[in-house]
């Protein structure tokens, strides 16, 4: 499920992805049948339903029925984004208005039935880590790691921001203690603060809708099984254990979870079959012994001798996986 939020007031839309509805979302909101006329003048839905969606002349309609005599009385463009899902395959059921910050907002709800497609033998694993070391996701094929890719976002840019955010807060804090934080210094040093924080927030959310999108058409592009390895928690603890300040964990996990998210969704909006797999990192895949870490985040196993980079220790897992898989496939043909 897809959620389009449309402003009356300035015209604005924006999205919101998921399939579980929001808080402000729950009560006070009115759900609305839909009349969907496309393009070649064919319709779907609801006659007398309260919201059209018109995609001859890209607008929505909303009526007001009295005393049997429908009349339009809000006319609003249609945002670009409904036309993409409907042009995937989607379709917006209904619809539903409500208030959120006291303002009126128009929700569209795009659904699509797919079928995950069958697998053609690649699997394209993605490991969610910490922005530390960036979410690494690895294209396997025939028992080789094909691709493999650690991103992230501009680490030195976050951490500055955050430091500058930081020192400003400290001097509005200095100013608060002398009762002079409602001077327009103060203010502005409060403002700068809050500014900072939130360009640090825009940047890992703008990250994880991005490598989303591009990770699941990754996995189209290859009729690719995902294979999602959610290891923020050994993440975070592994940050924990550096010493790293609390404040900037939050910073380097920020994000995260809507990266997640956002990648199941879209892998449901689009048909890709996906599972969630704990693949070990800190456990030889050769012989399972304990690895141990070496300088530079290597791991070797003392038992047997395997060695490569922690982050690459759980493609090793998503390869023996998928081998195993297939000679169990062979046998049972
Ligand atoms: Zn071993």
């Amino acid at each position: 499920m897809f959620l389009c939020l449309y402003n009356f007031k300035d015209f604005k839309t924006s999205l919101i992805f998921g399939t579980a509805p929001k808080r402000w979302f729950a009560r006070t909101w009115v759900p609305l049948k839909t009349l969907r006329v496309y393009a070649d003048g064919s319709m779907k839905g609801d006659k007398g339903a309260p919201v059209v969606l018109d995609f001859r002349s890209s607008v929505i309609r909303l009526r007001q029925v009295c005393k049997n005599e429908p009349r339009y009385v809000v006319e609003l463009p249609m945002p670009k984004w409904v036309i993409e899902r409907i042009k995937e395959g989607g379709d917006i059921k209904y619809a539903m208005i409500g208030l959120k910050n006291n303002e009126l907002y128009l929700a569209l709800v795009a659904e699509r039935e797919v079928e995950p497609y069958q697998p053609s033998g690649y699997r394209l694993v993605v490991d969610v880590n910490s922005w530390r070391y960036g979410i690494a996701w690895g294209l396997i094929h025939n028992g080789q790691l094909v691709s493999f890719k650690q991103e992230k976002p501009n680490l030195n840019e976050l951490l500055t921001l955050y430091y500058q955010a930081v020192k400003r807060g400290r001097k509005h804090g200095a100013l608060m203690r002398i009762g002079l934080h409602h001077t327009t210094q103060g203010k502005r040093l409060r403002r700068q603060a809050k500014a900072r924080r939130g360009k640090i927030y825009r940047v890992t959310r703008d990250k994880a809708y991005f490598l989303a999108s591009k990770l699941v058409r990754k996995a189209l592009k290859y009729k690719a099984l995902l294979v999602i390895d959610d290891m923020t928690e050994e993440s975070r603890r592994e940050l924990l254990e550096e010493g790293l300040p609390r404040d900037v964990i939050k910073l380097l996990m920020s994000n995260l979870r809507r990266f997640v998210h956002q990648l199941e969704t879209l892998a449901k909006w689009y048909g890709v079959p996906y599972e969630f797999k704990r693949l070990p990192s800190t456990v030889c895949p050769i012989c399972r012994h304990e690895l141990t870490q070496e300088d530079g985040r290597v791991m070797v196993c003392p038992n047997c001798g395997f060695k490569a980079p922690r982050d690459k220790v759980p493609m090793h897992w998503a390869i023996k996986e998928a081998r195993d898989c297939s000679v169990k496939v062979r046998y049972r043909a």
